[in-house]
């Protein structure tokens, strides 16, 4: 244990979209924030290719170069960039407690949670290799379905999220397969019905990923098997998703924060970025599993850095507000 604890004025957990854009915010308006960038440093935004959607880069550009320029921005203004993984917290007292991996110990005037979540993947190694080599493995429909246009697709998954996100590719790429692994689906009704009754979306019940196939650099297909009959088939495809939930990064708050059934930080008052904790915000996936965007991130961070400045200056007379956070 380290025997010197430091002190902090704002101290966010995260470097995705939602970290670097609360940085930016609370470092132009004085707050001197300490960003930790956790194990993945830029997030899940480092596991996608291409991001177009993003406004105001007409061009696209890549996840990782994004994540760099938001880093750079948030460096402009002095945020202390650090790496460093966020291992305990204890928020039962008026100064939150925060431990750098088990070592170091910080203490908080305020904590901006942006830990964000992790998609889950089937752990195949086929599907590990064109994840990291960007080749057609993809947990983001609206992120890289338009790569795939008028090419044919497989989705494994059959929850509300396999659901839409089907639909969604089904609008784009000329052919949808749907890998169920049981007989029935677990989405809502009304959501399995949609992807039912739609022409180019075929759904393969009782069917598992038995292997990703490709030439080495990109998809090329999907082997799979029927879990009653063992029957093996290959569907040719050029990008294969994955939708079976996504898991947030939270369990270290577990024990101060109110989370949901899946793990999704609760907002204590809806429209705010404010928990049930004074003092400590949240932002982007962590409490998100409806939207899930880099740009809704972002402008979750940018309202946790409003909020934590606003809880600042009502606390402590002495802490300028700045404007600039509102021009
Ligand atoms: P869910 O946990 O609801 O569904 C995951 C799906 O993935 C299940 O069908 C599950 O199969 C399947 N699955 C899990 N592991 C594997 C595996 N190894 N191989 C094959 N299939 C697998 O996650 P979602 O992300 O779909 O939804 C999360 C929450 O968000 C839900 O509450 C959902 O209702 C909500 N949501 C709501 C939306 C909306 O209303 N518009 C949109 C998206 C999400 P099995 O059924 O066999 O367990």
């Amino acid at each position: 244990m380290s025997d010197t604890i430091e002190r902090v004025k704002c101290l966010i957990i995260g470097s995705g979209p939602a970290g670097y854009t609360a940085a930016i915010y609370a470092a132009r308006a004085n707050m001197k924030p300490v960003l930790y960038q956790g194990s993945q440093p830029g997030g899940q935004l480092t596991t996608t290719n291409e991001v177009e959607n993003f406004p105001g880069y007409p061009d696209g550009v890549t996840g990782p170069e994004m994540m760099m320029q938001l880093q750079k921005q948030a460096e402009r203004f002095e945020t202390d960039v650090r790496n460093g993984w966020i291992t305990k917290v204890d928020f039962s007292g008026d100064i939150h407690k925060v431990w750098v991996n088990d070592e170091k110990e910080i203490h908080c005037d305020t904590v901006i949670i942006s830990t964000g979540a992790s998609a889950k993947y089937l752990g195949l190694d086929s599907e590990q290799k064109y994840l990291k080599l960007g080749g057609g493995v993809s947990a983001c429909a609206v992120c890289d379905g338009f790569f795939y246009r008028n090419q044919e697709v497989v989705i494994v998954g059959a929850g509300d999220s396999a659901c839409e996100e089907a639909h969604y590719l089904s609008k784009l790429c000329k052919k949808v397969t749907m890998l169920v692994r049981r007989d029935e689906f677990r989405a809502s009704k009304i959501m399995a019905e949609r992807v039912k009754n739609t022409e180019n979306i075929e759904i393969l019940y009782n069917t598992e990923t038995d292997e990703v196939l490709g030439d080495g650099q990109v998809v090329t297909g999907v082997r799979v098997f029927n879990n009653q009959t063992n029957e093996k088939h290959e569907i040719p495809a050029t990008g294969f998703f994955v939708a079976i939930g996504h898991k947030p990064n939270t369990d270290i708050f577990k024990d101060y924060l109110d989370l949901d059934e899946t793990g999704y930080i609760i907002n204590a008052k809806p429209g705010t970025s404010k928990t049930n904790v004074e003092g400590v915000f949240v932002s982007g996936d962590a409490a998100d599993h409806v939207y899930r965007q880099a740009i809704t991130a972002a402008g979750t961070g940018c309202m946790a850095a409003l909020d934590a400045e606003r809880y600042l200056a009502a606390k402590d007379a002495n802490f300028e507000v700045s404007t600039s956070t509102y021009n």
